[in-house]
């Protein structure tokens, strides 16, 4: 048996790393150049650390009916379609708790340590609170609302980069990681993809790692380990609690869940990180294959995620 050759192609978008691979190397500057065209319209249109982004020219027109493009649509439609799942655990108004909480820029900018902050625990505005239309694509954001796509917009990335990508790579598969946002699309490689889980999109691939492996749909992993910060003496992270306002404390530190798509996946892992002790029971009742790492650092496998390793996944869709 031969080893498939795979081309890989690594660099930073939309904050975080940005991995392509495709079974077909000679297809990787096709593969790479239609990646990149979806991270860049996505930037544009849902970004809150730009000021010309179209969230943010939303963020900044409260109480007033605006018409956005298709892409950002999408990614509202999508933010609200997770905040429905699960209800409210993950909730794109959380962006205002987010930004007073330090994380107000690109996370490569926000200050590792600073001053002491106060934070007030305090419910967040809410899904419900936003007025949406997909078929008129128009918002209404209350005053005070400030929404946060970070969650599912590179999720959505991912899941429309792999479907671009497969598009002109004329056959063979496709692999994007956004940041840990894991989409595949067209053939796989025989035996599935093979994916490291690692707290750290970033992190090395190393042989000592655990590995799954899927054929379709997307993986993704939520965590409090990497994007965080200190302020005083409180460490501080992105994950949000809409309950209170602040970083949630969960007992889990790591989520990696497998779903029919990026966007469902990564729902599921920034809920089960905000749920807690309820996550395990709401991703079995979905049959959502999940690797929750606790405070501890124990590993739990639930609904179907492999125990050894290199076995296969059969993800669900939510
Ligand atoms: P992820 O890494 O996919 O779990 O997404 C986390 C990002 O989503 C954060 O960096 C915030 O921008 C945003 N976020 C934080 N908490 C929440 C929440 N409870 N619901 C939706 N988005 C959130
Ligand atoms: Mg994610």
């Amino acid at each position: 048996m031969t080893a498939t050759v795979l081309g890989i192609a690594e660099g930073r978008a939309l904050g975080g790393s940005l991995r392509v691979v495709v079974t077909r190397p000679r297809a990787l500057t096709a593969a790479r150049a239609a990646v990149e065209e979806v991270v860049a319209a996505i930037d544009v249109a849902a970004s809150r650390f730009r000021e010309d982004s179209e969230l943010s020219r939303l963020n900044a027109s409260p109480d007033r009916v605006v018409k956005v493009g298709p892409l950002l649509a999408r990614a509202i439609e999508a933010a609200l379609r997770g905040a429905e799942l699960t209800e409210g655990a993950v909730d794109p108004t959380i962006g205002f708790a987010v930004r007073i909480a330090g994380y107000d820029r690109d996370f490569d900018s926000v200050p590792a340590r600073g001053g002491p902050l106060r934070l007030v625990a305090s419910r967040v505005p809410g899904w419900s609170a936003v007025r949406f239309s997909a078929a008129t694509r128009t918002v209404v954001i209350p005053r005070g609302v400030e929404l946060d796509l970070g969650a599912t917009a590179k999720a959505l990335a991912s899941d429309m980069a792999a479907a671009a990508a497969a598009r002109v790579i004329d056959g063979g598969g496709v692999l994007v990681s956004l940041g840990g946002d894991i989409a595949v699309a067209g053939e796989a490689p025989v035996g599935g993809w093979t994916i490291q889980a690692s707290e750290d999109s970033g992190a090395e691939l190393a042989d000592a790692e655990e590995t799954v492996s899927i054929a379709s749909g997307g993986l993704a992993t939520s965590g409090t380990t990497v994007r965080r910060w200190m302020r005083g003496e409180v460490t501080l992270h992105h994950i949000i609690d809409p309950a209170t306002g602040l970083p949630v404390d969960s007992v889990w530190r790591t989520a990696t869940v497998a779903a029919g798509s990026c966007v469902d996946a990564n729902i599921a892992s920034t809920a089960a990180i905000v749920m807690g002790e309820r996550a395990p029971r709401w991703l079995r009742e979905r049959g959502m294959a999940a690797r929750l790492v606790d405070r501890d650092g124990v590993v739990h496998r639930l609904a179907g995620w492999p125990k050894a390793a290199e076995s296969k996944l059969i993800p669900t869709i939510l």
